[in-house]
């Protein structure tokens, strides 16, 4: 019998038994004469790890499902509490781990790229950061209160930010026009706030980056995110290429919507609008659009087939949003039961079917490094992550009719421009941040000049009519920014690689798979410059990658039947 989600044990972890076996193996790296005797030691202690991170997404999950269930609630309280205590444990071990003496042995046996990621990681901290670390936690926590205390009165209705959404791409100009008022009044009338936040972050980051030997904050910024293979050299210079080869792009495809929308002087507002008719909508029930990616992924490979069944025949999909389930949308992974899970809210948006192919990518390729018994491998880097999810979202192009039914062709060429213009924000809230952390002292007012100059440079056609936007202060509602610095580039790098995939795919849909297929076994197990490698995947941050890339978008928009877009 096929053991389902709802009968995956859940039994809270003993933080004690834990402490015991961290020290246990510690003790081994430490004293141990033999590679043997350590290999041992680190399966044990992985294994603990394995459990102790299944309980830990188990009740995440469980209480993500149904927020008022007591018994994981209070769980979750005793995750939030001892977690700090398990990252310690795991701390003493990595540093051990990079200094043993069998190292070279250890790499043999567990990779090389484990102990890349381990080094980084152990750059990242120091008991004299512990107090910067709590009050960089409570910056980023206010942060986020501050975005959800929002309460913009609009249409005689009170919304949060996420409720304005729909407003803002609004068939009706005015109404996108005064949306986008009200959001920004919101920032507005918050500015001090959040400009206090975002200064302080800078600095307490800047801190830490000094105490512990980085010159700035952007080395340990990269640090923190794993990033064992390029700098911001290699970064900058993917930045470059950007803007000599895809803002003109999104210009063009701009212009193009402006002039299909009949508006003559685009402003910042109208950008979000596709078609006069509304964007493309999936057609169908929730189960509707689940059997239709059945269908789809029993067509697309053996390899889906079986896994699309493994997730339907352990219900490790939670798509509907009901009563009690928090927001949002994620994958996750369970290392004992090797499943991988996916959590989100369909509220009848072409977002959905982007769970049905985003989110199955990324649950895809976690199900396809499911033997590693390095936990690190399960999970490549972010932007190696992100190769995955945003490349099956390309291989699923041909079912889109199970889908979108006559809209498919409208849905496939909003997807294609989307993930074009995307790109330049994402290099343009990248270089902000290496302008922020390279030089820490700008002052607020100073900050904001820097942004608007920046984009200028990547969004020519973003013209403002609101003046606080135009002050250069659009950045505020970017999470990223303020939580996890320096994500977000990822996105752009990953669709680049996304792109080639897509290009492949439309030639030789075999030979697509097949390198697609192969980085999705390797998993974390390889950075993200050896994955790329790996799958015959041009380097973004090479001089002329993304020119083909931009070539092969072009062709496909030129040859697109202009009258389908509506
Ligand atoms: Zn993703």
């Amino acid at each position: 019998m096929i053991m389902k989600f709802k009968d995956y044990i859940y039994q809270r972890p003993d933080l004690e038994a834990i402490g015991k076996e961290f020290e246990k193996a510690i003790n081994v790296l430490k004293t141990s004469a033999s590679a043997e005797e350590q290999i041992a030691a680190i399966d044990a202690v992985n294994k603990t790890r394995r459990n102790y991170e299944t309980m830990g997404d188990l009740c995440y999950v469980r209480s993500a499902i149904d927020t008022t269930d007591k018994f994981y609630e209070q769980e979750q309280n005793f995750f939030d509490e001892n977690d700090p205590l398990y990252k310690n444990f795991l701390f003493q071990l990595e540093t051990e781990l990079v200094k043993s003496k069998f190292r070279s042995e250890l790499e043999e046996r567990f990779g090389r790229q484990w102990f890349a990621l381990m080094e980084a990681k152990t750059k990242t901290f120091r008991p004299e950061i512990i107090d910067d670390l709590k009050e960089e936690n409570k910056l980023t926590t206010e942060y986020r209160k501050l975005t959800a205390s929002a309460k913009i009165e609009f249409k005689g209705k009170i919304h949060n930010l996420s409720q304005m959404g729909p407003y803002l791409i609004n068939p009706d100009r005015a109404t996108r026009r005064d949306a986008e008022a009200a959001v920004a009044g919101f920032f507005e009338q918050n500015e001090s706030h959040f400009d206090e936040i975002y200064d302080r972050l800078v600095k307490v980051r800047n801190r830490i980056a000094r105490k512990l030997g980085f010159e700035n904050f952007v080395g340990l910024g990269y640090a923190r995110l794993g990033r064992t293979d390029y700098t911001e050299r290699e970064v900058a210079a993917f930045r470059e290429q950007v803007v000599k080869e895809l803002v003109p792009l999104s210009a063009e495809i701009q212009r193009a919507k402006m002039e299909r929308l009949g508006i003559s002087d685009p402003k910042s507002y109208d950008l979000g609008l596709h078609f006069k008719s509304g964007n493309p909508k999936p057609q169908g029930s929730p189960r509707d659009l689940v059997l239709a990616a059945r269908k789809m992924y029993h067509e697309l490979s053996p390899e889906t087939a079986e896994f699309f069944d493994f997730m339907l025949d352990r219900e490790l999909l939670d798509l509907e949003a009901k009563a009690g389930k928090s927001g949002g949308g994620f994958c996750t992974y369970f290392y004992d039961y090797r499943s991988p899970f996916i959590f989100s809210n369909f509220n009848g948006t072409s977002g959905d079917v982007d769970v049905l192919t985003h989110e199955a990518g990324h649950a895809f390729q976690v199900y396809n490094s499911r033997d590693f018994d390095v936990l690190d491998y399960i999970w490549p880097t972010y932007e190696a992550c992100e190769i995955h999810s945003m490349s099956m979202e390309f291989f699923a192009w041909p079912w889109m009719e199970l889908f979108f039914h006559e809209d498919a062709d409208r849905y496939r060429y909003l997807h294609l421009t989307g993930t074009v213009t995307f790109i330049p924000y994402g290099a343009l809230i990248d270089e902000f941040q290496h302008a922020v952390y390279q030089n820490p002292e700008l002052t607020p007012a100073e900050r904001k000049q820097v942004f608007r100059e920046l984009e200028k440079k990547y969004l020519p056609y973003k013209i403002y009519e609101n003046e606080f936007l135009d002050k250069g202060a659009y950045w505020f509602r970017q999470s990223h920014i303020f939580s996890t610095p320096f994500y977000y580039i990822d996105y752009t790098l990953a669709q680049i690689c996304a792109h080639q995939f897509w290009l492949w795919d439309r030639k030789n849909h075999e030979n697509a798979w097949r390198r697609y297929y192969h980085i999705c076994v390797l998993g974390g197990s390889k950075s993200f410059l050896e994955l790329c490698e790996a799958a015959g995947l041009a380097n973004p941050f090479d001089e002329g990658t993304l020119k083909p890339v931009v070539a092969g978008i072009r062709e496909y928009l030129a040859g697109f039947d202009q009258t389908k877009l509506v």
